[in-house]
């Protein structure tokens, strides 16, 4: 091709935006300059301020896009002849949103931006057409993005369900030893030797309070892969929802009174009864008062309230919050802590205890919590000005559960 053929440049130019006069062809081929470049050359790099366009005469180019830092390029794709390229970043006197590099020799015409506005701002038909190519490059990246994304999901959703397995394994797994633990520790308790020595009577206390703590969290893991199976089955009998809060809140009777921390209940009138599963309901809740204590210093206040309302238009349920004057959560973790095994902050880093101020734990009791609303048919969030362990700002639970679970149940 030769480069300096002012009607090579108008064929080119023909073909890159379609409609132009061939006044207008020719006034925009008058203010390009063909360049040729070898393979490998960057055009347009991304993140930088660029201010050429490029339309491609000849070879082949790679459009390629790193979507977060840290990783690797993606390719948008691969453009050849009459492919314009570097015209977004121009129109919006932004950087460049992806880089542009050569694959093999390129000879390409090259519009400097005062040149490409002066004669965009005379023609309208070169507005147009540039505001369709950039249309067609959005709207195929968005469907591009939103394949990633669906193939992604299909991932995270394996992921999910490989963690559930590895879940219901470790507890069945762990659960015949700790049986056999829990059957040794009760005979030795039995002996009089243990009973009338005083440091085997601690040590078997201690190993009986150790073997009691991981049955609970082994329990916690049934019932998480019972709640994340698909044939979970939510009873729906009425729920004594006065009665599982009344008898949670003195079990903690003891923790509370130790930590001086006051733990208060209020029922608005007309707090409606629903029906459900008054054990799921049970678990829930217990998680929900467990990390308020939990997270709430000594002397600090937990408040439980129920009342009736209206979830997603006509549905008409019950609002059970739990509201406490802990350390409060930032709102970037208001959506993850409701995952399993998400844990705020350094695991290393927390003291052990299922009561104690700042207490570890699995990181299954809100992903629990979360199983039993949905399955349920109603939802679970949490409100919190954010993580203060100076000012302690708290944090509220809420969990809205519908008159009745809906049929058939919802999976995780
Ligand atoms: P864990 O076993 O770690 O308590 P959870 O699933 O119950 O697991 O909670 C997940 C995380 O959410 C906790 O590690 C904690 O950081 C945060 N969290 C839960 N409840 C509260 C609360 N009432 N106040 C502040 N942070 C909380």
């Amino acid at each position: 091709m030769n480069a300096t053929s002012i009607e090579d440049k108008i064929l080119l130019l023909r073909l890159a935006f379609k409609g132009l006069e061939d006044d207008e062809l020719a006034e925009l081929a008058g203010l390009t300059e063909m360049k040729t470049y070898p393979a490998c050359h960057v055009l347009c790099q991304e993140g930088a301020y660029e201010d050429v366009l490029y339309i491609v005469a000849d070879g082949e180019i790679v459009i390629s896009q790193k979507v977060m830092e840290g990783e690797e390029e993606r390719v948008l794709r691969v453009g050849g002849r009459g492919d314009v390229v570097g015209e977004m970043a121009l129109i919006q006197n932004a950087p460049r949103a992806a880089s542009v590099r050569t694959t093999t020799i390129c000879t390409v015409l090259e519009v400097e931006k005062q040149d490409f506005e002066v004669i965009l701002s005379r023609s309208p038909r070169l507005a147009i057409d540039i505001i369709r190519i950039t249309l067609d490059r959005i709207r195929s990246n968005d469907q591009r993005m939103i394949r990633d994304l669906l193939k992604t999901n299909k991932v995270l959703r394996q992921l999910d369900r490989n963690k559930l397995e590895f879940i219901q394994i470790a507890a069945h797994e762990l659960r015949t030893p700790l049986t056999v633990l829990n059957g040794y520790i009760k005979v030795m308790r039995s002996f009089p030797e243990t009973q009338t020595n005083p440091v085997l009577g601690e040590v078997s206390d201690g190993i009986l309070k150790g073997a009691e703590r991981i049955h609970e969290v082994v329990n916690m893991m049934l019932d998480l892969t019972r709640i994340g199976s698909e044939a979970l089955e939510v009873a729906s009998v009425p729920v004594p929802l006065r009665r599982i809060i009344d008898d949670l809140a003195r079990s903690f009777d003891r923790i509370t009174t130790q930590r001086n921390i006051q733990l208060t209940v209020h029922y608005a009138e007309g707090t409606p009864i629903i029906l459900g599963d008054p054990a799921l309901i049970d678990k829930a809740l217990y998680q929900l008062i467990v990390n308020a204590i939990k997270y709430t210093p000594d002397g600090g206040k937990i408040l439980i309230t129920t009342r009736p309302t209206i979830i997603d238009h006509n549905t008409r349920g019950v609002e059970i919050a739990v509201k406490d004057t802990g350390i409060g959560l930032d709102a970037e973790h208001h959506d993850l802590i409701f995952e399993k095994f998400y844990q705020v902050g350094d695991v290393a880093l927390h003291s052990s205890g299922k009561t104690t101020f700042k207490g570890g734990g699995p990181g299954l009791g809100l992903a629990l919590v979360r199983g039993v609303a949905r399955a349920h048919g109603g939802r679970v969030w949490v409100e919190s000005a954010g993580h203060d362990e100076v000012h302690f700002p708290g944090s509220t639970f809420y969990m809205l559960l519908p008159l009745a679970p809906p049929n058939p149940t919802p999976k995780l």
